[in-house]
């Protein structure tokens, strides 16, 4: 199971989380969270996918690896005209980019900063 709901983060990450959307509409950026706490059953079944089960690879993570699993982490996609902005053209990029520094400034680490494995949906607080 995984859920999309701000209040299942953990209290001080939550606050966190709920200021950066704020800060996102602010600025003019339609966002949706698309996860925020996954259990230990949902990561391994994502972590299977594009190794031993059909699909892309979508996390390096397994079970209990990802902060997701401990409420720590949360998928945010800007929408361009109501659907998630792709990687494709400069605007997106520099959208993304708009939402990785908004997210740094709530108090986030941003993995689209990643060099290994980078993932620009992905928003997390180390505890
Ligand atoms: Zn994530």
């Amino acid at each position: 199971m995984s859920s999309r709901s701000l209040d299942d983060l953990l209290p001080d990450v939550a606050v966190k989380a709920k200021a950066f959307i704020a800060s996102c509409q602010a600025a003019g950026i339609q966002t949706v969270v698309a996860c925020t706490y996954r259990t230990d059953a949902e990561q391994t079944t994502l972590y299977a996918q594009g190794r031993t089960a059909p699909g892309p690879i979508v996390t390096d993570a397994r079970a209990g690896q990802s902060l997701h699993n401990v409420r720590r982490a949360l998928d945010v996609y800007p929408l361009v005209n109501g659907k998630l902005c792709g990687l494709s053209t400069q605007a997106e990029r520099d959208l993304w980019e708009k939402l990785g520094q908004l997210g740094e400034a709530a108090g986030f680490e941003w993995a689209g900063r990643w060099v290994h494995f980078r993932e620009y949906p992905h928003f997390q607080i180390k505890g």
